[in-house]
């Protein structure tokens, strides 16, 4: 017995000699966590990525992986099957998710959590000026872009449309495409318009207008109010003047919050670590998209609009800004 004990032993140890892992026992010990982020030309994929580094500068144990994706669906799905651990998506989509709102979800996200709000996104209609969009009414019969496939766009636009009497068949022409690849049509004329709810500043549409002469239209009066009425997660912002070449004076619209989400199955030491790992490095958020400026301490719950996981809520209350 003690000798088929020891023979055992002499076998594992070879093992892990042998093994790659077994060279390096830190490297074994690591966890992996995946964001699911958004579009290259956005603002998520830029901050999940300053995420993942300010991890591998200051968490050895963790290393963080991101993933470029349609967005905002499509990530709260990929939360619910595990296949992401963390994920950037709007306060908006995370609310539905968490409700199981259909036909955008067949079941609800039980398991999405909140860690902390980021920043403001727009909802942003950018047309070609030669396309004479001058209002939400004057996308009849254009060819419109309504965001990526799974975005959160797409939810939007369906909802703004809504106020407006007007459905994506008004249009005669729909498309789901790339936030890189609307910006491309948009450039050479194969659309009239795209939607993006995004971070003002987003590469997509800076690119777009520095290319082909573009407006952003606006969303305001009593469309906006019955707007922000039915779906109360939209807040009235502008799109500032000078946001984009081309934008000569501030336009009205509507804006959703970029938060960051969990899954619930996450352990509260890692969620912990993570949160606080971010706020101790938020100059590394700000580096990464001139909108990781509006990341603080004092704002991480605006918008929250999904229970915190238990690792967040631990480091808001030693912080005092949750009871
Ligand atoms: N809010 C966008 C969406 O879900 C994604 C924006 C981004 O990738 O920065 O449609």
């Amino acid at each position: 017995m003690r000798k088929k004990l020891l023979i055992g032993l002499l076998v594992l140890s070879l093992a892990l000699v042998l093994s790659p892992q077994g060279m390096n026992l830190s490297h074994a010990a690591k966890k992996f966590v995946s964001i699911a982020s958004g579009w290259v030309v956005g603002v998520y994929y830029p901050l999940a990525g300053a995420i993942s580094s300010i991890a591998h500068k200051n968490l050895p144990d963790i290393k963080i992986t991101v993933e470029s994706s349609g967005a905002s669906v499509a990530n709260a799905k990929l939360i619910a099957s595990g296949d992401a651990d963390m994920a950037i998506l709007q306060n908006d989509i995370s609310f539905y998710a968490l409700q199981g709102v259909k036909p955008m979800f067949e079941k609800p996200v039980a398991n999405i959590r909140g860690i902390t709000s980021l920043y403001q996104e727009h909802c942003q209609i950018q047309a070609r000026k030669d396309a004479k969009i001058a209002s939400v009414k004057d996308l009849k019969g254009k060819r419109v872009c309504v965001g990526p496939l799974g975005s959160g766009t797409e939810q939007n636009a369906m909802q703004i449309l809504e106020m407006y009497g007007m459905k994506f068949e008004d249009f005669s022409k729909v498309e789901r495409l790339t936030a890189t690849e609307s910006s491309d049509y948009l450039k050479d004329g194969r659309i009239d318009a795209a939607f993006y709810s995004v971070g003002v500043g987003a590469a997509g549409l800076a690119d777009t207008a520095m290319t082909v002469d573009s407006v952003i239209v606006p969303i305001d009066g009593s469309n906006r109010d019955a707007l922000m009425k039915k779906y109360p997660f939209f807040t009235k912002a502008v799109v500032p003047k000078g946001a984009y070449k081309g934008v000569d004076e501030d336009v009205p619209t509507v804006a959703v919050m970029a938060i960051l989400v969990a899954r619930a199955e996450m352990e509260e030491a890692m969620a912990y670590q993570i949160t606080k790992a971010i706020f101790d490095n938020l100059k590394d958020i700000e580096r990464a998209h001139a909108k990781g400026k509006e990341l603080t301490l004092a704002t991480a719950l605006t918008g929250m609009s999904i229970p915190l996981h238990p690792g967040a809520e631990k480091f808001f209350k030693e912080k005092g800004i949750m009871k």
